[in-house]
């Protein structure tokens, strides 16, 4: 199957809620390209300069989503063209989005990164800082920044019932924050993220509506030497 037809295989499944980020990272601009002109206009990458690099030779009617961990002295980079932010783990990291937000006189949208998994090494507020920051006086400030969901990656296990178990975790903690803490143009929850080639279809069960997809799409990657 080539890149678009896996696209299509892939999303006719899709409730209409649901939106597919297509995870390029790794592969070149071409495959970008094709998956492109077949329709896909959502791409993630989990790389600032990756991203950057590929913003630059590639349509400018993409909507690139930063999926990866981000360290606030990139944010510059990224911030005069991204389309959503996945990975905000910090007052700190939001802070910076939104002064870089500014400066491009934009607003950007962005995701809090939860952390649900049961490992060590996944970024990600707990649920009780993902709630203190939403409703910190410093966080009402912030006007160039819109927080629309929440994104979790799930353990990397072969166990799908502790999977879903996770996944139900971020659902109902959407669900709690959207009902408990009162909208405004900075807080408007929409978006789960999770979901990926493995275990996309679990998370549309539990509610995701941004799944991110890379070697279902593209192949397996390949991290070569470099
Ligand atoms: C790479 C990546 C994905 C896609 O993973 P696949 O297993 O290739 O579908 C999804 N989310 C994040 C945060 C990633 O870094």
């Amino acid at each position: 199957m080539s890149i678009s037809e896996r696209i299509n295989h892939i999303t006719s499944t899709f409730p209409e809620t649901v939106k597919l980020i297509a995870v390029s990272k790794t592969h070149p601009a071409v495959a970008v390209q094709e998956a492109y002109d077949g329709g896909q206009r959502i791409f993630g990458e989990n790389k600032v300069q990756e991203m950057a690099e590929k913003y630059d030779l590639l349509p400018k009617d993409i909507q690139w989503h930063l999926i990866g961990h981000l360290q606030t002295n990139k944010v510059k980079y990224i911030a005069p063209f991204v389309a959503m932010i996945h990975s905000i783990d910090s007052i700190k990291l939001l802070k910076e989005v939104d002064k870089r937000a500014k400066q491009n006189d934009r607003v950007i949208d962005c995701l809090l990164q939860v952390y649900i998994a049961d490992e060590e090494t996944k970024f990600g507020l707990l649920p009780s800082e993902t709630r203190e920051l939403l409703v910190s006086d410093e966080f009402a400030t912030l006007k160039n920044v819109r927080i629309v969901g929440l994104m979790a990656m799930a353990t990397f296990t072969e166990d799908l019932s502790q999977i879903e178990r996770e996944f139900a975790s971020l659902k109902k903690l959407f669900e709690e924050l959207s009902s408990s803490i009162e909208h405004s143009e900075q807080w408007q929850p929409k978006e789960i993220s999770m979901g990926m080639s493995s275990d996309y279809e679990l998370a549309i069960k539990h509610g995701s509506t941004l799944v991110r997809i890379g070697s279902s799409i593209f192949g397996a990657r390949d991290y070569g030497q470099a």
